[in-house]
């Protein structure tokens, strides 16, 4: 795909959907990294009924060891894997009671060191609470990126880097969101639904369904 089609793309999402955010709740940095952490393999409305009941509870690392291992699963275990994800969440908070004063680290390193935290959650609190021009490749935006041709890789890490290259700075920041929204809605796996796609036209995808 040629710099003039992906520039229009991103022009087009942008016009569509200005300020673009997560649909994670949250109200801070905390909030989000726990969020994203719990939403491996979970959808966000999911995640969401947990923590809105959660959160009133507890939203600091303190609270939250407060509860106890039990008394945290109490709340997500309508979530998948929340057996580990309890226990990752209880480690990363220790650690963020430890080594970061309760605070979440403005840092890849220190962030990618927490118990469950991966690149990808990583790459979303820098950009979604902090603001980095950071790129968190999902299966939507894996998907959306190569069937588009915007940005192909044979893989996610392969996909950031090409996004990083491509996308100019301007869109940087909030790249991640349009993409994850264009593929949760309308890009989506099965049967993408290019009649009401915004960017059918710039689309480079040899299968494309005639309707919507
Ligand atoms: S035209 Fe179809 S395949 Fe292309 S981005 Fe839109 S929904 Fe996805």
């Amino acid at each position: 795909m040629n710099t003039q089609k992906r520039l229009e793309i991103l022009t087009r999402l942008r016009d569509a959907n200005p300020h673009p955010t997560t649909e994670l709740n949250f109200s801070t940095p905390f909030e989000l990294l726990i969020a994203v952490l719990l939403s491996a393999q979970a959808t966000d409305v999911g995640v969401n009924k947990a923590t809105d009941k959660l959160y009133p509870i507890a939203n600091t690392p303190q609270a939250i060891l407060d509860l106890g291992l039990e008394g945290l699963k109490s709340y997500i275990k309508t979530i998948g894997l929340f057996n580990t994800k309890a226990v990752n969440t209880m480690k990363t908070c220790q650690m963020l009671v430890d080594l970061h004063n309760g605070e979440v680290p403005e840092s890849r390193e220190a962030l990618e060191a927490l118990p469950g935290v991966g690149r990808k959650t990583a790459n979303v609190v820098l950009n979604t609470a902090f603001g980095w021009p950071t790129i968190a490749v999902d299966t939507h935006i894996f998907r959306v990126s190569n069937r588009t041709k915007f940005a192909m890789g044979k893989n996610v890490d392969l996909v950031e880097q090409k996004l990083l290259k491509v996308v100019p700075a301007e869109f940087k920041v909030d790249v991640h969101h349009w993409l994850i929204l264009h593929g949760r809605y309308t890009c989506v796996a099965r049967k993408p639904r290019c009649g009401s796609c915004i960017i059918e036209d710039l689309c480079e995808f040899k299968d494309k369904t005639s309707d919507d």
